[in-house]
């Protein structure tokens, strides 16, 4: 054994000195009722504390937070905004009458029933939403029973699960891949289609459609299916009859294959108080 150096003295009575600093510093904050994590920075990213990247040996990644962040900017500035007011805390039941009738929906459950059993279906897609067994969605119903208001309960859910989330209407979706098939623009926005973890694409149905329109509907709903790791939420006016009429039967097997079909009844919920 050799004897301790005067370096290795003066380490250890630095790292004594260090733990009373600490000790102290902790005291101080127990008498004053504070939190331990007081004097800590509060990132809102957890995963990347707020840098934008993730750094490790071997890469460098951009961050999701900085990803939604991009897409927000660029695509969803109008449709993502209403965050904080339509979300499930905000989400109400009652609107929805809870008398079964018959001759007008054809079914014997009343929309609130109905609307439990849709949330039920969005909570466990909410859920699973990293499971590749578990499906996509597709909203069909009038307009006025909440089907943007439900979309955006789930985009922020999701958006809290540090994953990215893509609004599109399908018109502009649809316009916006033709014009960067013909080279009108670069094809960023066609790679956010594909790979964006939720792509809710509203008003389907409200596009005027040709073969062109038809086959890249197609091949999104069919490439996000096989990707495995990303889920789409499909919001429609049409009902699943006229989504049969519309669309072709590659589309609509799609549909019934690999989504859980909503389909909303009711009075409009936007004329009550
Ligand atoms: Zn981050």
């Amino acid at each position: 054994m050799t004897e301790p150096s005067k370096k290795d003295e003066l380490i250890n009575t630095l790292n004594k000195e260090i733990q009373k600093l600490k000790k102290e510093k902790q005291d101080i904050l127990q008498s004053m009722n504070l939190d331990e994590n007081y004097l800590k920075p509060k990132y809102e990213c957890p995963l990347c504390n707020d840098t934008g990247y993730i750094i490790t040996e071997s890469s460098n990644n951009m961050c999701n937070c900085l990803k939604q962040e991009l897409l927000n900017l660029e695509y969803n500035s109008s449709n993502l905004n209403k965050l904080d007011k339509e979300n499930f805390s905000t989400f109400n039941l009652n609107k929805y009458s809870n008398k079964i009738d018959f001759e007008k929906y054809n079914i014997n459950i009343s929309p609130q029933e109905n609307m439990k059993n849709i949330l039920k279906i969005v909570k466990k897609f909410i859920f699973n939403f990293d499971n590749p067994d578990e499906k996509n969605l597709l909203f069909t119903g009038n307009t006025g029973l909440g089907k943007t208001f439900l979309s955006n309960c789930i985009a922020n859910e999701i958006l809290q699960m540090n994953k990215t989330v893509l609004y599109q209407t399908a018109p502009i979706m649809l316009d916006s891949i033709i014009d960067y098939r013909f080279n009108r623009t670069d094809g960023d926005i066609y790679k956010h289609i594909l790979n964006v973890d939720l792509l809710i694409i509203d008003d389907l149905g409200t596009e005027s459609i040709n073969s062109m329109k038809f086959t890249e509907l197609f091949n999104i709903i069919n490439s996000r299916i096989l990707s495995n790791n990303s889920k789409t939420l499909i919001s429609t006016n049409l009902s699943v009859n006229e989504l049969l009429k519309n669309y072709d039967e590659r589309i609509f097997s799609r549909f019934a294959g690999n989504y859980n079909i909503c389909k909303f009844f009711g009075d409009d919920i936007r004329l009550q108080k």
